[in-house]
Parts: structure tokens; sequence; C-alpha cells
């Protein structure tokens, strides 16, 4: 059975097909500059990357393109595209009508669109993946899974904000929280390396990349996240603020005598790392080759790194206790002075890390960085988002 795994967002496709017998990935690829001049696919299969520079004028050319190259003689993997047996589709916001994947049919793409409001930047782009798949591939099934879902288990008194509670009943502002599949996936892989029934973990999950969200999972359910109505809340990020002071915003349109719209650009697009530092964005331009010797590369990370910490010693009290710290994505994967910082003077919980293992950190598998006497397991395990979402295309469409 193999499945494809398609991440649609507004100028951009990612995919995946996986066989889901061996749960291998057997081709993947990205078509980049959709609807934009100079749009082109980047094919991956049988060990060559392949690329075709073609107008991509809307997402249904997008994907006739990506399965052209899927059942081309030269760079295709299958014969036909009918070896395809359903569509996995990511959707950033299913708000509370979720908190599960679901078979896609006209009434879902119809919620999909309904929470667009809350997802402006994310939801109509991946519906205008799923109405593009619909369209070329009419036949096979497809399956909608939310990166919100995973925290649906959130008490009410961790994703309610001290606002009204009619803010709440009115317009639904509320704590969603984001990178759901990422989350469950390394704490169910933690609970395996740990070898413990997930009922009976409790584990802090880092996902620290572009975007950054820290999550409490208890007994493998979400209890508490950083990121909350949108992704820009919680630790600051790539371009991203974090948590700030709502006060501030007034303030500094008064100040610039900026819009509400230039506010929120600002905050998401020139702050975070990149407004810090003034260089970049990329944690390898700021740590790797020196980066960290220009003084406002190394306080950019210094303060991420902090507001890490705080999470991780916040959530240790929500969870009363931790079995295990687990890092991933690229930043959490790979950028170990990341994690020193995160975990540097934490003995007094039980936290200690190996700074030998945390420095030569093998990529790409599971890796236990923390010290013979450390309490807590501190781990590093690769993420793999679309993996999550075939696996739950594949429970639901039941082949
Ligand atoms: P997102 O999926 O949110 O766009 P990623 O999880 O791919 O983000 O993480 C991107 C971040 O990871 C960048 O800041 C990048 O600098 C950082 N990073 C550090 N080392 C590496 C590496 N070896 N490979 C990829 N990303 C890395």
């Amino acid at each position: 059975m193999k499945i494809l795994v398609i991440n649609a967002g507004s100028s951009s496709l990612k995919y995946q097909l996986i066989d889901m017998q061996n749960e291998s990935v057997i081709a993947k690829g990205l078509c980049e500059r959709i609807a934009i001049d100079g749009s082109r696919l980047v094919h991956k299969a049988n060990g060559q990357t392949y690329e075709f520079t073609k107008d991509m004028p809307n997402h249904t050319v997008a994907i006739k393109m990506v399965l052209d190259a899927l059942v081309d003689k030269q760079c295709g993997v299958i014969s036909d595209m009918s070896e395809i047996s359903a569509v996995g589709h990511r959707v950033v916001h299913g708000a509370e009508d979720y908190s599960t994947s679901v078979v896609i049919d006209e009434k879902v793409l119809q919620s999909c669109k309904d929470n667009s409001e809350l997802a402006p930047l994310h939801n109509p782009a991946n519906i205008m993946g799923i109405k593009a798949c619909m369209e070329v591939m009419p036949d096979t099934p497809m399956v909608a899974v939310f990166d919100t879902a995973f925290h649906a288990t959130m008490p009410e008194y961790a994703y309610l904000y001290g606002m009204s509670y009619d803010d709440y009943k009115n317009y639904r502002i509320r704590k969603y929280g984001f990178h759901g599949t990422s989350h469950m996936y390394v704490s169910q892989e933690a609970a395996k390396y740990l070898g413990k029934d997930i009922a009976d973990t409790k584990i802090i999950t880092c996902h620290l990349g572009n975007g950054s969200s820290i999550t409490a999972v208890k007994g493998g359910k979400s209890v508490d996240t950083t990121m909350g109505f949108t992704p820009l809340d919680g630790v600051p990020m790539g371009t991203r603020s974090g948590s700030v002071d709502p006060a501030i915003i007034e303030y500094w349109m008064q100040k610039t005598g900026k819009s509400v719209a230039d506010a929120m650009k600002h905050l998401n697009k020139e702050c975070g790392m990149l407004g810090l530092s003034g260089t970049s964005s990329d944690f390898r331009d700021l740590c790797d080759n020196g980066g960290l010797d220009n003084p406002r590369n190394k306080l950019a990370v210094d303060i991420f790194a902090y507001a890490v910490k705080r999470y991780i010693g916040s959530y240790t009290a929500v969870l009363n206790g931790v079995d295990a710290i687990v890092f991933t994505a690229g930043v959490g994967e790979n950028t170990h002075y990341v994690r020193e910082r995160a975990l540097s003077d934490m003995d007094y919980l039980g936290i200690k890390l190996d700074k030998k293992a945390n420095d030569n950190c093998p990529r790409g598998q599971i890796a236990d960085i923390s010290a013979k006497d450390s309490k807590v397991r501190i781990l590093v395990i690769p993420t793999n988002e679309e993996l999550v979402i075939a696996r739950e295309t594949k429970a639901l469409v039941n082949l």
C-alpha cells in the first residue's frame, strides 16, 4: 500500500510517497513558486534528484506535475496512479471540530474553510492542495491530519486565556497549539526508547525549528503547549517574536505610526532571531563557523535558549516530574549550543546533560545525551511528520 502525503503552502507544495509495507519513502519533492514566475519541481527518487522548470499557475497543475513525475519512465517509482491507495493532507487548523484525523468529504472541506479565519496564512493553502488532488485523483480517498488535533486533550484551565469567557464562547479565542503530529511522534518514540508504556510516561517535547513549540505530554496526551491561538505565541522563533506583553502592540503602533497589519507583519516576519541578531533567522548562520562570536547573534540564541529553559521548568511543574526531555526538528536535532544552554544549571530538577555526547550527537537517529547520573533522560529524536500523516491515513482508509 502506497500513500501520498501532501503539505501544501500558498506557493509551495511538499510531497512524499510512502510505501506502508516497510514505511519507506520511495519518492519525495517540492513544487516551488506556484503561481509565481520561475516555478519549478524538484523531485527525488531512486537516489537521484530531478528538476523540472515549468509554469505552475495553480496547485492543480502542480499536483499533475507531481503525478507525472511519479509515473514517469525515467524518474518515476510507480507504473500507474492507481498504485496510490490514499492521500494524506496536512491541515494546520482543525479548531474544536477535530480532535483526530478524518476522511475528507464535502462537509470536512467546508469546516476547514470555516476555520480559515483562525489560520488565514495556512488553511486556505491546505484547502487548495486538497481540492487540486480531488480534481486530479477523484476516486482516491483523502484524509486530513490536523496540526492542532494532538492538543485537543489540553484541559480547559490550560487552554483558556485570562480574557473574558465570552471572548472564548463568541469568537473561539483560546489556545489551540500546533506541531501536533511532531509532538505526538517524538513522544511515542521516546516512550519506546524508555521501554515504558506511554500511559505511564511524563515527557516534555521541544520541537525547535524555524517555528518552535514545546509540549507537556502526560500519558501520551498533550496537557499544555507553548503555541497558542496562533503559532506566534510561546518562545521567540526564526522571525516570530513569541509571547510579548500585548500592550506593546498599541505602543509600537503609536511610535511608528504603523497599522495593525504592519504590527502583525513585524511580529511574524521581522522579530525573533532575525530581529534580535540583525543578521539572520537561520540558526546555522547564528551558531556555526564562528557565528556565536558576534555578540548580537549570541544574545539572540541565548534569549531563545532561556525561553526554552523557562518552559521546561514550568512543564516539569505541570507534569509533577519528567521522565524525558526530547529535542527535535532542525534546531533541536542539530544545534548542540541551544540544547546545552537550555539545560544548563538544572541539576536541582534532576536534569544533567552529557556535554561530550551533546557536542558529538549523531545526526538522523535517536541519541541519549543525558549524563549517567541524570534522573531525567535527555533525548534527541528526529521528527517525521510525514510518516505520522501516512499512518493516520492508512488507519482511516482501512485498505
Ligand atoms: P521549519 O520546518 O519550521 O521550517 P526546520 O525544522 O527545518 O524548520 O528547522 C530549520 C532551522 O533548523 C533553521 O534555523 C536551521 O538553521 C536549523 N538547523 C540547524 N542545523 C541544521 C541542519 N544541519 N540541517 C537543517 N537545519 C538546521
